[in-house]
C-alpha cells in the first residue's frame, strides 16, 4: 500500500475545534449563541443517530442546539409551519430538516420552506443558483468538506483534472460546482456515463459519490491520484465505501477511508455553516478564512 491515508476524523476534529474558538469570540461580541434548530419526522433509526451527534456536536462547539422530533405521520402543513416558526426565531441561525422524509412529505416543498439564509445544508434551490452563479451563500456541507480535504492534501487545485462520479443535488452537483470553482477542469460521471474506468483513468482526483459499494476499483485510478470516497455502504461485513479502498490505495497518490474519511467532515462544515450564518445575520466579523 502506498497511498497516504487522508484522515477526515482528525482534520473534522481540529476544524471543530477551531469553530469552537469563533464560536466564543461570536457569543463575547454578539451577547448570544449561534443556534441550529433540527427537525426530525419519525423514527428512522440512522436518522435519529445522525440528529442526535449533531446535537451533541453543536452544544460541544459552544452552540444552542434546538430539536425537533415530530410524529412520523405529521401533516405537510404542520412541518411547513414549524419551519415557518424557526425561520422567524431570531435565537435560529440554522435549520436543517433531516431527510429522507416519510413518503407523504413533500421532500422539496419542505427544503425550499426554509429561508436560503438559515439553510445551513445549502440544499435550498437559491443556494445551488447563488454556488453556481458565485455569488455568497451556503454550501452542501459533505461536498465542502471534501474540497478542503483535498486542499489541505494538495494545495492549489488548479489546472487538475477531476471526476466527479455522480450527479446528486446534495453531492455530485455541489461538489463539481466547487471543484470548477478552484480551477479545475471537472468531469461529472454518472450512471449512463460510457467507459466509466477511462474516464477515471486520466483524473488527477477522483470523487466518488455513487451509493455503490466498492464500484471503483484500483485499476481505474491514474497513479498518484487523489480519491475521495463519499460512499457509505453497509454491508455484511461492515461499512464501506464507494471505492475499492485496498486496490485503490496501492496506486493512489492519497485516498480518503470509509469509515473515519469524508464522514466526520459533514458535521463539522454543519457547524461552521451555522457559525457563519449567525456571523452574517448579526453583521460580526469572523476569520471565515480559518475555518
Ligand atoms: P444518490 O443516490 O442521490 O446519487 C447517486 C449518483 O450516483 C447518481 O447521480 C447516479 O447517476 C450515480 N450512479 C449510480 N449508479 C452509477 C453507476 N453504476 N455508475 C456511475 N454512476 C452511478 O446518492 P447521494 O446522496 O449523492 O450519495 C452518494 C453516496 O454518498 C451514498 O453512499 C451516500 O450514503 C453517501 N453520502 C455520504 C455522506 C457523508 O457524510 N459522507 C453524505 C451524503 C451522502
Amino acid at each position: 500500500m502506498s497511498a497516504n491515508i487522508i484522515d477526515g476524523k482528525a482534520f473534522a476534529l481540529a476544524l471543530r475545534e477551531r469553530i469552537a474558538v469563533q464560536v466564543s469570540d461570536f457569543v463575547s461580541a454578539a451577547g448570544r449563541k449561534p443556534g441550529l434548530a433540527v427537525v426530525l419526522v419519525g423514527e428512522d433509526p440512522a436518522s435519529a443517530v445522525y440528529v442526535r451527534s449533531k446535537g451533541k456536536a453543536t452544544v460541544a462547539a459552544g452552540m444552542a442546539s434546538f430539536e425537533h422530533r415530530l410524529p412520523a405521520d405529521v401533516s405537510q402543513d404542520d412541518l411547513l409551519a414549524l419551519v415557518d416558526t424557526l425561520n422567524a426565531d431570531p435565537a435560529v441561525d440554522g435549520i436543517l430538516v433531516q431527510l429522507p422524509l416519510p413518503g407523504h412529505l413533500d421532500e422539496l416543498a419542505v427544503t425550499t420552506r426554509i429561508d436560503p439564509d438559515k439553510d445551513v445544508d445549502g440544499f435550498h434551490p437559491v443556494n445551488a443558483g447563488r454556488l453556481a452563479t458565485g455569488l455568497e451563500g451556503f454550501v452542501p456541507c459533505t461536498p465542502l468538506g471534501c474540497v478542503m480535504l483535498l486542499k489541505d492534501q494538495l494545495g492549489d487545485l488548479t489546472g487538475l483534472d477531476a471526476v466527479v462520479i455522480g450527479r446528486s443535488n446534495i453531492v455530485g452537483k455541489p461538489m463539481a460546482q466547487l471543484l470548477l470553482k478552484e480551477s479545475c477542469t471537472v468531469t461529472i460521471a454518472h450512471s449512463r456515463t460510457r467507459d466509466l474506468s477511462s474516464v477515471v483513468k486520466r483524473a488527477d482526483i477522483v470523487v466518488a459519490a455513487v451509493g455503490r459499494p466498492e464500484m471503483v476499483k484500483g485499476e481505474w485510478i491514474k497513479p498518484g491520484a487523489t480519491v475521495i470516497d463519499v460512499g457509505i455502504n453497509r454491508t455484511a461485513t461492515g461499512l464501506v465505501g464507494d471505492v475499492d479502498f485496498g486496490g485503490a490505495a496501492s496506486v493512489a497518490g492519497a485516498i480518503t477511508p470509509v469509515p473515519g474519511g469524508v464522514g466526520p467532515m459533514t458535521i463539522a462544515v454543519l457547524l461552521r455553516n451555522t457559525l457563519v450564518s449567525a456571523a452574517r445575520r448579526d453583521g460580526v466579523a469572523i476569520d471565515e478564512a480559518a475555518l
